[in-house]
């Protein structure tokens, strides 16, 4: 276990083991930087993850710690991902969820793609906000 900013990755995570190739994904693309893959529960038309390839639990953890190729090679790759699935023209959101208040279940930064439709508001009402 890498222990990152008293943030422990846990080499287990279910991104960790599609990297090496222990578990399935229905890949989109791939560079030396990253992978993405669809998501096995979508929430769009098209809903894609992009991770980069390294024990990276959230984006803070990465632009700290990460080296900067392997930062720029992941936002270029989240790039060609979202050109890739025709997403230009119609447009697309992306989005990355950190910590328990963002419901983070994967430790492994990833950022979602979303297209295909109308996406409505960015962030959900709750009661009292
Ligand atoms: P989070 O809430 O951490 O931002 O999102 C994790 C995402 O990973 C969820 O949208 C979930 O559907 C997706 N996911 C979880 N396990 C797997 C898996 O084994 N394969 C794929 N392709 N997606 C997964």
């Amino acid at each position: 276990m890498t222990v990152r900013n008293h943030q422990p990755y846990d080499e287990t995570n279910v991104f960790a083991r599609i990297l090496r190739g222990e578990i399935p994904c229905r890949r989109v693309h791939e560079t030396e930087h990253a992978l993405a893959f669809h998501d096995i529960n979508p929430q769009a038309p098209v809903h894609v993850l992009v991770i980069p390839k390294g024990p990276y639990v959230s984006l803070a953890d990465f632009t700290a710690h990460a080296p900067a190729e392997l930062v720029a090679g992941f936002f270029r790759a989240v790039g060609e991902t979202a050109r890739m699935l025709g997403l230009e023209e119609t447009g697309y959101r992306i989005l990355a969820n950190a910590g328990p208040h963002a419901h983070q279940e994967v430790p492994h930064l990833h950022v979602h793609i979303f297209g295909g439709r109308p996406l409505g508001p960015m962030l959900t009402r709750l009661p009292g906000n």
